[in-house]
C-alpha cells in the first residue's frame, strides 16, 4: 500500500451553491483584488482578464510571495447548479493534474472557497491560435508545420497517459510568450480504462467532432487525430473544413466526409489532411506516422517563431 503524498490538497467537494450570491458573484469576483488558497496560505493578486469560457473566467494571478505569474481559472459555484456540471470540473481537474509535458498547459494547483472553484495553471500570455488566425486569416506552411509538430508531440504524451482530449481545437492551443503551443482544457477529456475500450458518449459538444463520435458508434484516440486534420485545414485555409451556416448541415457534411481543399494548399499538405480526415478511424495515421509524413520534410520547419507572427507572416531567411 502506498501512502498518499504529503502535500496532496484536500479533495474538492464543490460544496454549496451560495444562493445568497446568485446574480452577485461575478461582481464580487470583479472587485476582489486578492485570492487566497487557505490550504497552503498562498495569496494571489488578480491581474488582467485572459479570457472567458463556458463556465470559467481566466485571470492573470501573481503569487505575492514568489512573484510567479499564473493563469487562474475561476469558476463561480452559482453556475455549477447541475450535478453533471460539477462532475465536469472534477473530471477536468482529475485528468489534467496528472499531466506534465512541454506542450500541455501545466497544472499547478486547485482549491475552492465559498464562492468559487480555482484552477491555477501555467500562464499562456499570447492567448490562443484562434486569436492568431483571426488576425492573420490563414498561416504559412512553415508555421503550420511548427504548430502541428507541437500539437502532435503534446497529444502523443496525452495518449500515452491513456487520455483522449476530445476537444482539440484552435482555441485550446494556447501560446506562451515564446510562441510554444500548449494544449489546454480537459473539460471533455476521458481516460481509457482498458486496451481497446470504445467510449460511447461525450458529455458536451466537441467543436471538431469526428464522424464516429457523432454517430455514437464508439470512439477512441482516433477522434483526436480527426480534430488535428480540422485544425491543420483551418490553419491553412482560414476556416474549418466542414463549416456551414447550420450545425445540422455541418454534421451532414462530416458524415459524408465532404470538404474542399483550395488549390493554394500544396500536395503534401493536402495529402496529410486527407489522411487525418479519413472517415474510418482505423485508417487515420498514428501520431508517429504523422510526424514522419512527407508534409514535415517538404519545406521549412522553423525551430522558433517570433511573436510578430501573431500579426504578420514571418519572413524566413
Ligand atoms: P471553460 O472551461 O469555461 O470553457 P476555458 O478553459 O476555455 O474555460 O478558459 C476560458 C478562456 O480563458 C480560454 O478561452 C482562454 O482564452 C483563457 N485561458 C484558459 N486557460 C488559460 C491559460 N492557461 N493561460 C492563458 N489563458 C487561458
Amino acid at each position: 500500500r502506498t501512502p498518499p503524498p504529503p502535500k496532496q490538497p484536500p479533495p474538492l467537494i464543490i460544496s454549496g451553491n451560495n444562493p445568497g450570491f446568485i446574480g452577485a458573484p461575478d461582481q464580487r469576483q470583479e472587485r476582489c483584488q486578492y485570492i487566497i488558497n487557505e490550504g497552503t496560505s498562498t495569496t494571489y493578486i488578480k491581474g488582467r482578464l485572459l479570457g472567458k469560457g463556458g463556465f470559467a473566467k481566466c485571470y492573470e494571478l501573481t503569487d505575492v510571495k514568489t512573484k510567479k505569474v499564473y493563469a487562474g481559472k475561476i469558476i463561480s459555484k452559482s453556475r455549477l447548479t447541475k450535478p453533471h456540471q460539477k462532475e465536469k470540473i472534477l473530471r477536468e481537474i482529475e485528468l489534467h493534474k496528472s499531466l506534465k509535458h512541454r506542450h500541455v498547459v501545466a497544472f499547478h494547483s486547485y482549491f475552492e472557497d465559498n464562492e468559487n472553484v480555482y484552477i491555477i495553471l501555467e500562464c499562456c500570455s499570447m492567448k490562443s491560435l484562434v486569436h492568431v488566425l483571426k488576425c492573420r486569416k490563414s498561416l504559412t506552411e512553415p508555421e503550420v508545420r511548427y504548430f502541428m509538430r507541437h500539437l502532435v508531440e503534446g497529444c502523443r504524451y496525452i495518449h500515452q497517459q491513456r487520455v483522449i482530449h476530445r476537444d482539440l481545437k484552435l482555441g485550446n492551443m494556447l501560446l506562451n510568450d515564446k510562441m510554444q503551443t500548449k494544449i489546454a482544457d480537459f473539460g471533455l477529456a476521458t481516460r481509457v480504462e482498458y486496451e481497446g475500450e470504445k467510449k460511447m458518449t461525450v458529455c458536451g459538444t466537441p467543436n471538431y467532432i469526428a464522424p464516429e463520435v457523432l454517430q455514437k458508434k464508439g470512439h477512441s484516440y482516433e477522434a483526436d487525430i480527426w480534430a488535428m486534420g480540422c485544425i491543420m485545414y483551418a490553419m491553412l485555409v482560414g476556416k474549418p473544413p466542414f463549416e456551414t451556416s447550420t450545425l445540422k448541415e455541418t454534421y451532414v457534411r462530416i458524415t459524408a466526409n465532404k470538404y474542399f481543399v483550395p488549390p493554394h494548399v500544396t500536395r503534401p499538405a493536402r495529402n496529410l489532411i486527407t489522411k487525418l480526415l479519413a472517415a474510418d478511424p482505423q485508417n487515420r495515421p498514428t501520431l508517429d506516422k504523422i510526424l514522419s509524413d512527407e508534409f514535415f520534410a517538404s519545406g521549412h520547419l522553423p525551430k522558433n517563431l517570433s511573436i510578430s507572427c501573431c500579426e504578420s507572416p514571418p519572413k524566413f531567411t
